[in-house]
């Protein structure tokens, strides 16, 4: 069944320009990049093909807005109100951009309206209510023995330049959007190449909303042209990227010239480790969404199971079963529980790592191959007797495989999980309380999730441990990394 195409916007609608100072504008060079639905390889649109003169002209507009009395003295209250008309303009939109998300990076429509929507609103209610909230301290001082005053200052932290992938490019978008405003930064966006479209209407939506022009600015184009030249830009305070690790290395870099703030929220082999007194009703289908949801393109995909020996032949045989009831197809269609991979270059990498599981002896018990002609369908894949030398075991595949992997006891578990260069996430199945939060502490990863996967909240903070990235996002804490602390001390004394 297709969704009901009358909510439906008409990507072609999108203009095929930046927003700049709320201005709406083609790339300098008035080069452009196409955008393909990946269920049918059909060109949607196409967006600017930005480069630096673009991001030159942006972030110009974003530091006089952010020096503008306009923008500085808005009263954080009425900033919270513009983030809360944010969030009604997205619920009011929300089928629409649904839709739009689902065509552009290929997702089932039916998981972008109960996740990635939802999402986006609520980080922008959550951090509209931060705007009246972020207030300083008061610390007493010994120092010299006389009387002073001293309190420090949340202060924002200047012009954000912004970069985001391509899994989650509405909800990710949003997290560094929603911080940034209600910490009173403006920002520099730069959306990827590849699914840019929800977050040009988003860029719509918020100026609808009452944003002020010029404190968000989107300019489209590719990562080694408008990405690199807003991350070296020597006017930017602050760089917030998602993305993969090896770019995320590049960023550091970048900013090194200007030494800029970094927040990195990068890629993951996150492990889901089933331990033998587990409810094992729930672990096979649990177990199988932690890393085939939304195709496996998740940053905290769950791609390393480990089995407690007792219960290994069990709990593959639950996955693989699960994995063969997903329906595979079309994201726009509402009974699809997995769309296509993003790219043809996507779809390609992950059969080359299918390909090497089976060359380095894991046996494929489920999946592995390319469904249909057109579109970038692949089945959702099963690799059982995995071990921790194969590249399918240490390597991000951000597809749709899993590698599940014996272990015989709680010591091993832990090690084996924590053998990789990633730290983003995990989950623990078990019904011993006191084993689950034993384990969690000993796990090195930014979230832990027992008997459960994924369940993000603009309230808890997310990041990575070890190459998984730098800082947290959401939360007080994410809040807190668009902005500067200041301590000021005035003595009392005469
Ligand atoms: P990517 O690193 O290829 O691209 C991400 C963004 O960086 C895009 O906008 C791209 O244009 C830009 N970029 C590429 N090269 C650049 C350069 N040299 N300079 C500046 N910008 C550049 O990642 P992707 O393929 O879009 O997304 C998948 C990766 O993102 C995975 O590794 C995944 O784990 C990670 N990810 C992490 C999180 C998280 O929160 N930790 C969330 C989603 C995705």
């Amino acid at each position: 069944m297709n969704a009901n195409p009358k909510h439906v916007a008409d990507p072609t609608r999108l203009r095929n320009q930046n927003l700049i100072g709320g201005q709406w504008k083609a790339a300098l060079s008035g080069q452009s990049i196409a955008v393909e639905n990946p269920a049918n390889e059909e060109i949607i649109a196409q967006v600017p093909r930005g480069q630096q003169e673009d991001i030159d002209e942006a972030v110009k507009v974003a530091r006089a807005t952010f020096e503008s009395a306009a923008w500085r003295k808005i009263r954080p209250i009425d900033r919270g109100r513009i983030l809360e008309n944010i969030a009604r303009k997205v619920e009011e939109h929300a089928e629409e951009l649904s839709w739009l998300e689902s065509l552009d990076t290929g997702k089932a429509i039916s998981f972008a309206r109960v996740i990635d929507l939802p999402s986006t609103v609520d980080v922008f209610r959550y951090m509209g209510g931060w705007c009246s909230k972020l207030g300083g301290t008061t610390p007493p001082i010994s120092f010299d023995g006389k009387e002073y005053h001293a309190y420090t200052r949340r202060e924002p932290v200047g012009v954000v330049g912004a970069i985001t992938p391509w899994n989650y490019p509405l909800a990710l978008g949003s997290w560094k959007i929603a911080s940034a405003l209600a910490a009173g930064c403006t920002m520099v966006l730069k959306p990827t190449e590849l699914t840019p479209l929800s977050t040009l209407r988003l860029a719509e939506l918020c100026l609808e909303a009452g944003l002020p022009e010029g404190a968000l600015n989107v300019v489209n184009g590719y990562g080694h042209e408008a990405g690199e030249a807003l991350a070296r830009h020597p006017d930017i305070d602050k760089i917030t990227f998602t993305g993969s690790t090896v770019v995320g290395k590049k960023i550091v870099e970048y900013a090194l010239g200007n030494m800029k703030r970094v927040t990195l929220e990068l890629g993951g082999k996150s492990p889901s480790i089933v331990f033998d007194d587990a409810d094992l009703d729930q672990v096979g289908l649990g177990a199988a969404l932690a890393v085939f949801f939304n195709s496996g393109q998740i940053c905290f995909a769950a791609s390393r199971l480990f089995v407690q020996a007792s219960v290994y032949d069990r709990v593959v045989e639950a996955v693989a079963a699960v994995a063969s009831q997903f329906k595979v197809g079309n994201g726009q269609d509402t009974d699809t529980m997995l769309g296509p991979l993003v790219s043809r270059k996507q779809q390609e990498r992950v059969l080359g790592y299918v390909q090497s599981g089976i060359e380095q002896g894991a046996s494929l018990i489920y999946g592995g191959q390319k469904i249909g002609d057109k579109g970038y369908f692949l089945q959702p894949t099963v690799f059982a007797d995995a071990d921790q030398s194969m590249k399918i075991a240490q390597e991000e595949i951000f597809g749709p495989v899993v590698s599940i992997i014996r272990f015989k006891d709680e010591v091993e578990a832990i090690r084996l999980a924590n053998d990789t260069t990633y730290g983003l996430a995990a989950n623990i199945w078990t019904r011993d309380i006191k084993k689950a939060h034993r384990v969690a502490h000993r796990l090195q990863a930014g979230s832990v999730w027992i008997n459960c996967h994924g369940v993000i909240d603009p309230a808890a903070p997310f990041g990575g441990f070890k190459q998984s990235g730098w800082g947290r996002e959401v939360s007080e804490e994410g809040l807190a990394a668009y902005t500067e602390i200041k301590t000021v001390c005035a003595l009392l004394d005469d």
